[in-house]
């Protein structure tokens, strides 16, 4: 209810005798997608089970975007050092933050993910700005530097560049800075008496040596923690599936990952080669015309395309490692169509943005019992 409305008590307990019946009866955990402490707060509010998406890279916009271009452009080991230390005591807060506030859940935080463009300045923008500085005698070098980096960095498509673990291969740094701010801050509040467990996961694989590399990186940091600190830190490594390449390999990733997330908004994406960005271009309202889609597989999932491809990464993740956590991330996990397919399937959890918890509880609760009275 809003601040000021009065509270009709009877609905409250009517819609918690609901949601009980609903919680009661369901299979599937609901977890958030969250990664402010408001969001953090408001998810528990709701009956998040956990975090099932951290998405970090919205950690490094505002006064840290500064930071992030410098590590992007630098041009030493030694620049790069120095912005990776400068943003290591303020991610290690950010996690202790979700730690405290999840109180001994799991939180699954997602390595870096951004297309690089959205922290560089705009080719266009600063190609002109150091054009007519040029012009007036007034450049000031540090935009004709940036430029270069800018001008060598351009992507024509970033949505299918420099993003998620392909970042991390290529700045291996800021993997490590991230898996040592949070495994830091894990074994901070583990001393502290919590039991945070955090589940560290890497976006947008495609091939099982990408999650290698990456994930021995991350043994070896948890390895110096533990051995430095004499403590044993609980965590797990895992993977986001988000690209058709790595549905199709399932087996062979869920050797190196302990556990995979959907991420439907990126599956759908490269499954229909429709840019997730552009879903209201002209073209698009053509399809509902036509009665290709009835719904937009962005908002409700395509259960024989897209969801076919979450059922045979789930089955062949589970064939090579039994015990692999499954759920998913995209939007669809607080669509309720969707959640009673992801619910048909096996999936362990879905993970939604806050506000959705309280319906994909109920759906997760419809339908085992729709599936039940079906039997
Ligand atoms: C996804 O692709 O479904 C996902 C959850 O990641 P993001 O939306 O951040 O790309
Ligand atoms: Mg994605």
């Amino acid at each position: 209810h809003f601040e000021g409305e009065k509270v009709d008590d009877d609905l409250v307990s009517a819609v918690a005798r609901i949601m009980a019946h609903a919680d009661g009866a369901r299979r599937l955990r609901v977890r958030a997608n969250a990664d402010t402490p408001d969001d953090v707060a408001r998810a528990r509010r709701f009956g998040a089970q956990g975090i099932g998406l951290c998405r970090t890279e919205h950690m490094f916009l505002g006064d840290r975007r500064e930071l992030v271009e410098r590590l992007v452009v630098a041009e030493s080991e030694d620049d790069q050092a120095a912005a990776l230390e400068a943003l290591l005591p303020l991610q290690r807060q950010d996690f202790t933050e979700i730690f405290e506030a999840m109180d001994g859940l799991p939180v699954t935080i997602r390595l870096i993910d951004p297309p690089l463009h959205e922290f560089l300045p705009d080719l266009t923008d600063l190609s002109v700005k150091v054009a007519l500085a040029e012009e007036r005698g007034t450049v000031d070098e540090h935009d004709r530097v940036l430029l270069q980096h800018v001008r060598r960095l351009h992507e024509q498509n970033p949505m299918l560049g420099l993003r998620g673990v392909r970042l991390g291969i290529q700045i291996p740094g800021l993997f490590r800075m991230q898996a040592r701010a949070i495994l830091e801050a894990a074994a901070d509040r583990t001393a502290a008496g919590m039991r945070p467990v955090p589940e560290i996961m890497i976006p947008l694989v495609a091939s099982v040596r990408e999650l290698e590399i990456v994930k021995a990186d991350i043994l070896a940091v948890a390895q110096e923690i533990e051995e430095s600190r004499g403590v044993t830190l609980t965590y797990s490594v895992g993977t986001m599936i988000e690209l058709p390449r790595a549905a199709f390999l399932a087996n062979r990733i869920a050797a190196e990952a302990e556990f995979f997330s959907f991420g439907t908004n990126d599956l759908t994406q490269m499954a229909w080669g429709f840019s997730r960005d552009d879903v209201e271009a002209s073209f698009f309202s053509r399809y509902f015309e036509h009665a290709i889609f009835d719904v937009s597989p962005f908002e409700s999932l395509d259960q024989l395309g897209v969801g076919g491809m979450v059922e045979m990464g789930t089955k062949k993740g589970r064939k090579a490692r039994p015990d692999l956590k499954v759920g998913v991330c995209g939007e669809h996990g607080g669509d309720p169509r969707s959640i009673h397919f992801f619910d048909k399937v096996g999936l362990d959890y879905v993970s939604c943005s806050p506000f959705r918890i309280p319906i994909a509880r109920l759906e997760a609760g419809r339908s085992v019992l729709i599936a039940r009275t079906n039997k």
